[in-house]
């Protein structure tokens, strides 16, 4: 590859890095005060990135790389992923993005504010504001079918609703028969099982280290620190910094975030190092990412085979537990109960909760509809898809930080996460026959090798579609998933 482009695209990874230090802080040390001028100089990196991205000479570099012959995947992909940059951040105006990316900036301090009030009206403007603005972005960038396609593609290249529909439309009606099944079937209460309260932070840190020990995520590249949203920053793949938020009332939350994080935390500490500087050296898509972390949290965290390993330790940090037997914890981690949270939700309703702000995201996108109606629509489909009241915005369209964030688009990729790992666990397992023993014994190499060797080296070489092929043969597939979460909820409550 010519040695300026080279060059161009280390700088590009340079601010990309940059950005995630200061977004990381931003969650972490940052003090409330700081979140003005936080801004200015996130809207000024932001826009030094997209000045990069989107110079002449750099097309240029790229066109003349696409006419040579024999090119290999990584200058396949280097063309892919600039390109798409490119076609994206090139049609935005600067007099438009500047302005937009300091709204955003402080759409996420109102937004704690109007969690701390418990009154939606203090975010409502905000998120006018980012509506507003991403439909903008939409008709610069430019559709076929809706401007939320726009955001999907952002997120995942081809996604789109037309492919998006059929699949969350399945996967709810099976998700609401599950529910339902369990509901009528039997009076059961697993979500009581595991006791609310007294469980140290301390001894949750302890237990968070461990696991972290346990998975190989390495410290000597990378920490674990305290936010409010657990959330994982990648600043270089030597440099890997996860988040949980310590739950005294709850050691699961911290147990299943943390394997959650380290899950995103091994995809990127084990990308291949010549992939550095070459804006490749990062995750392909938040997509596989999820099917990264939501394998570590539920395929192994809440697994009879890891439990029988790990649960005497937890046994003993947490003393209140040692009554409990190892069939009823795991139960315990395996309830499906409708609840308001979907950060705490199970893994069935999980994707009620997800499909719930799809809705909601193709209303905002596609519709005219005042963002004062949004409360009302949001609690209306908690009743309808999991049958509860909402009793206040915090806890419904006030829990989650991305809206603030500009993140439209990106729910979809937890449960394409949830699906892709299903296709990936079901190939692992077919290939790791002994993969009960192993992770009974605490031996997590097995499934962290194999993930290595087919996806975490990768970085953004593959798109997720090439890689889900690559490696299971098949498309999207919802069908595992399915029946993953049928064969597993049925056992649970002896159905
Ligand atoms: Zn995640």
């Amino acid at each position: 590859m010519n040695l300026l482009l080279e060059k161009k695209l280390q700088e590009i990874d340079y601010i990309g890095s940059a950005l995630s230090l200061m977004y990381w802080d931003s969650s972490t040390e940052m003090p409330s005060k700081g979140a003005t001028k936080r801004g200015d100089l996130l809207a000024h990196f932001a826009n030094d990135y997209k000045t990069k991205v989107t110079s002449p000479e750099l097309i240029a570099l790229i066109d003349e790389l696409a006419l040579q012959d024999n090119l290999s995947d990584t200058e396949k992909a280097i063309i892919r992923t600039i390109k798409k940059k490119y076609d994206f951040l090139n049609c935005l105006p600067e007099d438009f993005y500047i302005p937009f990316k300091k709204d955003i900036a402080l759409a996420e301090s109102l937004w704690e504010e109007a969690r701390e009030k418990n009154d939606v009206t203090i975010f409502l403007p905000s998120l006018k504001k980012i509506i507003d603005g991403n439909k903008l972005i939409a008709k610069y960038v430019g559709y076929t079918t809706t401007p939320y396609d726009v955001f999907l593609d952002e997120y995942e290249r081809g996604l789109s609703t037309e492919l998006l529909d059929p699949l969350f439309e399945k996967l709810k009606k099976e998700c609401i028969a599950i529910v339902k099944n369990i509901q009528q079937t039997t009076s059961i209460k697993h979500e009581d099982i595991i006791p609310k309260g007294n469980y140290p932070k301390e001894q949750q840190k302890i237990m968070s280290l461990e696991l972290m020990d346990i998975i190989k995520f390495s410290m000597d590249a990378g920490n674990l620190n305290e936010s409010t949203h657990p959330v994982t920053n990648s600043i270089t793949n030597d440099d890997v910094r996860l988040t949980v938020n310590y739950n005294e009332n709850d050691f699961a939350d911290v147990y299943l975030a943390a394997l959650h994080e380290g899950g995103h935390g091994l995809y990127e500490q084990n990308i291949d190092p010549l992939l550095y500087g070459t804006t490749l050296c990062s995750g392909t898509a938040m997509s596989i990412h999820e099917s990264c972390s939501r394998m570590y949290e539920n395929e192994l965290g809440r697994s009879k085979a890891f439990l029988s390993y790990y649960y005497p330790r937890l046994q003993e940090l947490f003393p209140q537990l040692k009554d409990i037997s190892l069939e009823e914890m795991y139960k315990g981690l395996n309830h499906c109960t409708p609840s308001l949270i979907r950060i705490h939700a199970d893994e069935v309703t999980y994707n009620l909760h997800i499909i719930i702000r799809y809705e909601m995201e193709k209303l905002m996108l596609n519709e005219d509809i005042p963002v004062e109606e949004l409360p009302k629509i949001w609690n209306q489909k908690y009743k309808d898809y999991l049958g509860i009241d909402v009793p206040s915005d915090l806890l419904g369209i006030l829990q989650d930080i991305h809206w603030s964030n500009s993140l439209i688009g990106y729910f979809p990729s937890y449960t394409l996460g949830s699906i892709y790992a299903s296709q990936l666990f079901d190939v692992f397992k077919k290939e790791h026959l002994t993969w009960e023993k192993d992770i009974s014994s605490g031996n997590i190499a097995p499934l962290t090798e194999w993930m290595k060797k087919n996806i975490y080296q990768y970085g953004s070489i593959y798109t997720p579609s090439e890689l889900i092929q690559k490696i299971t043969g098949e498309e999207i597939n919802v069908d595992h998933y399915i029946n993953y979460l049928k064969d597993k909820y049925y056992n649970v409550y002896g159905l």
